[in-house]
């Protein structure tokens, strides 16, 4: 990926009106925008100065706070000019525009993260742990990014390198010193061999799967017979008129999905269209759509009427899931049934979507087979990336366990240190990069 260091400029703030907007500008020699968009020969680093801002045609175009960074004392390590206007979309895009005449050039999203990276300011998994925390949907989720940006991620990660990097020394010692009768392998200390590296790699994967929840949340799928209320419970549990709630049954012909945040754990409920047998061709596609979403979900709430109980077709439906899937039978439309006939059976929720009893009962029961702890406060934010070249490095550790020849050995360790790097991104693909940075927004 080049790098490029020409001058950069975006409005970092939210679009609409607010009180304060800001318009950011980094690149390796901004004094000329100083001296035009300000109109005076330079600004105190740090130090927030009241001033008025220019246009090119030297009008007026707002009054505010001028913030200067030193290269490279600023987030991207290249020289950063804040202007603070006020939250105007005109005022900003004006800003904007003086600079882009001064030569700057509109960002591209996470471009100033980019040139963080690029300089040294953070790596790879702070640079995500940004884009986690500018996205994060509950406390928890916004504490364990804080944390991976402070580091302690990426510690974890260094600290296994560390070893491994001194485990090669060994090993790379005994093929270049193979001639000199001393035996290096003897020698490897017991917390640089292969079984207490993998060790510590199986526990940090565990601890990075634990906090995956917060990072991507829960896929939950809404099955079950057309019209037991599945669409009910999920505007029940968002408490929005989300799907078109009908009597009519087969309603819901498309997914819908929705976001409901339970003790800070994302749940991302797909309400389904009804499974049954059908000749209706959109419905027939809506059933397909159906399995997919069974296939890629964590966990499913199977809905039926309490009125008819757990009929031959539902139990059909539950064989059918694969048995791998954890799920909730939920009896809905409880309130249609006199108190005494209830008859809960353990393993059902009853629930009322119309009344809303049943589902503190229901929520605690999703918490449950989300697998987290309540009040859980992961210790960092990982990804799917980060566990997929965790277990990378460790299938070549135990490789290099495997084979005999010292130049095999030495290759596997080679790939294993590979693996961890790309974790925090040193020697990493280009595309992954472009990846990475294309999930943030612009300004940032
Ligand atoms: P879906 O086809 O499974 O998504 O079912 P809907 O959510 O569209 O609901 C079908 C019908 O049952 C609608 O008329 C709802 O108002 C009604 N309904 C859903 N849940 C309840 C409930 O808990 N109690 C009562 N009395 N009616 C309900």
């Amino acid at each position: 990926m080049a790098i490029k260091n020409d001058v950069i400029v975006a409005i970092a703030t939210a679009p609409g009106p607010s009180g304060v907007g800001v318009v950011r500008l980094s690149g390796f020699s901004l004094h000329s925008f100083v001296q035009h968009i300000l109109q005076i020969e330079s600004l105190s680093p740090r130090k927030a100065e009241l001033c008025w801002f220019y246009d090119i045609h030297r009008e007026p175009v707002d009054r505010g706070l001028a913030l200067w960074f030193s290269a490279p004392h600023s987030y991207t390590g290249e020289e950063v000019l804040e202007l603070h206007s006020h939250g105007s979309m005109v005022v900003l895009s004006a800003l904007v525009a003086t600079c882009q005449s001064l030569g700057a050039r509109l960002a591209e999203p996470g471009e100033f993260t980019q040139r963080a990276f690029f300089n040294g300011k953070l790596d790879l998994t702070q640079a995500e742990a940004v884009i986690d925390l500018i996205h994060a949907d509950s406390q928890a989720s916004a504490k364990g990014a804080i944390r991976s940006l402070s580091g302690v991620f990426s510690r974890k990660v260094q600290e296994i390198r560390n070893s491994l990097i001194e485990l090669r020394m060994f090993v790379e010692g005994s093929i270049d010193f193979s001639d000199e009768g001393y035996d290096f392998l003897a020698s490897i200390p017991k917390q640089l061999t292969q079984t207490f590296i993998a060790d510590q790699l199986i526990q940090l994967i565990k601890e990075a799967q634990d906090t995956l929840v917060f990072n991507q949340g829960r896929q939950v799928v809404l099955i079950g017979a057309p019209n037991v209320g599945k669409s009910s419970i999920l505007n029940a549990l968002s408490q929005e008129d989300l799907a078109i709630v009908t009597d009519i049954p087969g309603t819901t012909r498309d997914s819908i999905k929705h976001q409901i945040i339970i003790q800070g754990i994302s749940f991302h409920v797909i309400d389904t269209a009804g499974l049954r047998e059908t000749s209706d061709v959109v419905e027939k596609v809506g059933i397909e759509k159906t399995w997919q979403a069974i296939e890629k979900a964590d966990m499913a709430l199977v809905v039926f009427d309490i009125q008819q109980g757990l009929t031959e077709a539902d139990q059909q439906l539950i064989n059918k899931l694969p048995s791998s899937l954890p799920i909730i039978k939920v009896a809905n439309k409880v309130d249609l049934i006199h108190f005494n006939e209830k008859s809960p059976i353990d393993e059902w929720v009853t629930v009322s979507a119309k009344t809303g009893s049943g589902f503190d009962t229901l929520k605690n029961k999703l918490i449950e087979l989300s697998g987290t702890k309540v009040n859980f406060v992961p210790p960092f934010l990982a990804r799917e990336r980060h566990i997929a070249e965790l277990e990378n490095c460790l299938k070549h550790v135990a490789l290099s366990e495997q084979v005999v020849e010292i130049e095999f050995i030495a290759e596997e360790l080679r790939l294993a240190q590979q693996a961890l790097n790309a974790v925090t991104g040193e020697f990493t693909a280009d595309d992954l990069l472009g990846e990475v940075f294309s999930k943030f927004c612009i300004g940032k």
